[in-house]
């Protein structure tokens, strides 16, 4: 960590997320002197390459507009690099090297031969027309192509990249590449390639996951009240999969506050919060507007601050500080699912675990995303397509074996969980091992 520190001072997301991992395998990577003898962990932290360009466009006034495209492919050991695209004006290489980092140990828990990569620009959606979005990326798309393949690197959504988005792209992909293998992507609309449910299988997962977790501690979800950030694709198949199970999800936030939902959250609000989403107006507010009495909007405060069971962020990383871990608890919280990536900071899990919240990390919370794309991926290579049922039933099988995988290496001597150990020693074993068995590449 000390020479990584000093290699890219300020790339603190990315020191963050390889800080987590290296203390939770420390102990069994000890257990190896073959990971040490092929400098495994030295190997690992680094990207197998980063692509950077400039993307041009012209915005609806008729001005140029510049912004800057990554893709950074972190580690094909185990599979193809896999991974999503983010748009926010806070991409930095740093935020993205994290993402593809995470997004390594990640896929190797879904049990499918998908590498980790992660991409992005800093371009900000907020309030960018239809027109706009489809200029930036075809432009986009106009450099990514080449560094893109359906046996090479599949990139699909993330923040501000939903099936729109990859609609544009995937367009563009084709008239450029002259390939018209629909593996190239996923996260495509359900009738050019697409799986059913990949837009509820990030939340879908999240939620089975939980149900596991919950189980495990001889908890029930019926009737717990939750508060999820943010408003997107993935809070939004968090609150429809919560509800459905009996849950009632009481609070959900934006970048503008929280809104409040004391009889908790109905069917034809998760269906404004797709209205919300594709406006790009990036308010929560509008989902008090629209069911004034029904819902409270309060500005400035995040949902931590809304008295709940279970809490889960949706929304971006390092959204729950240590005073909301605090905050929460004082309000009787008893666990906490990351669903965003790298969603808590680290003294916020360190909080949780010391006063006995359950927690559980992104990387195997959320992964069901990734692992429907992956099975996106098989539908697209056979030419076929599965029934929903089919595709949840694989899902859950995944989330299953995920919270096994949690369970077997994370289990303390007192019988008790550490989801975040468990993870990561799950994840690291499997591409280390990968990485031994290649040689030294
Ligand atoms: N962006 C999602 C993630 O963080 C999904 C990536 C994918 O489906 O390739 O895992």
């Amino acid at each position: 960590m000390t020479a990584l520190r000093a290699k890219y001072p300020g790339e603190n997301e990315y020191l963050q997320a390889v800080q987590e991992v290296l203390e939770s395998v420390e102990e069994v990577y000890n257990l190896h002197p073959e990971f040490e003898k092929a400098k495994i962990v030295e190997r690992m932290v680094e990207p197998d390459r980063i692509f950077s360009f400039r993307v041009t466009w012209i915005d609806d006034s008729g001005e140029v507009r510049t912004n800057t495209g990554y893709r950074v492919q972190f580690n094909s050991a185990i599979g193809p690099y896999k991974g999503g695209l983010r748009f926010h004006k806070a991409v930095t290489p740093s935020m993205l090297k994290f993402l593809g980092f995470e997004q390594t140990f990640k896929n190797a828990l879904t049990t499918l031969p998908m590498g980790g990569a992660k991409g992005g620009s800093d371009f900000d959606p907020t309030g960018k027309s239809d027109a706009e979005i489809m200029r930036f990326c075809q432009a986009f798309m106009y450099e990514l192509w080449q560094c893109i393949g359906p046996d090479q690197d599949i990139p699909a959504g993330d923040v501000g990249v939903g099936g729109r988005e990859i609609g544009y792209m995937y367009g563009m992909y084709k008239k450029l590449a002259r390939q018209y293998n629909t593996g190239v992507l996923t996260g495509k609309g359900a009738s050019w390639g697409g799986s059913i449910l990949r837009p509820e299988a990030t939340g879908f997962g999240a939620l089975y996951f939980t149900q596991n977790l919950l189980h495990k501690a001889g908890k029930d979800i019926r009737g717990c009240r939750i508060a999820v950030s943010g408003f997107g694709n993935v809070a939004w198949g968090a609150c429809t999969k919560a509800s459905e199970l009996g849950a009632s999800v009481v609070a959900i936030s934006g970048p503008d506050g929280v809104c409040e939902i004391p009889g908790g959250i109905t069917g034809e609000m998760i269906d404004y919060m797709l209205v919300m989403r594709a406006s790009n107006r990036n308010r929560v507010q509008d989902m008090a507007d629209k069911f004034p009495g029904a819902v409270k909007f309060t500005p400035g405060r995040k949902a931590w601050s809304v008295p709940v069971d279970i809490a889960l962020p949706c929304a971006f990383q390092n959204e729950l500080s240590e005073e909301d871990a605090r905050q929460l608890k004082a309000n009787g919280c008893w666990c906490c699912c990351e669903v965003s990536n790298m969603g808590c900071r680290p003294e916020a899990i360190r909080f949780f675990q010391d006063n006995g919240i359950l927690f559980a990390p992104g990387k195997a919370v959320n992964a069901g995303g990734v692992a429907t794309s992956g099975l996106e991926m098989t539908q697209n290579a056979s030419h076929i397509s599965w029934s929903g049922k089919e595709v949840d039933e694989k899902l859950h099988f995944i989330m299953d074996s995920i919270h096994e995988a949690c369970v077997k290496y994370g289990t303390r001597p007192d019988g008790s969980i550490d989801y975040v150990k468990g993870a990561n020693v799950a994840g690291f074993m499997k591409v280390a091992s990968a990485m031994l068995e290649q040689g030294i590449i």
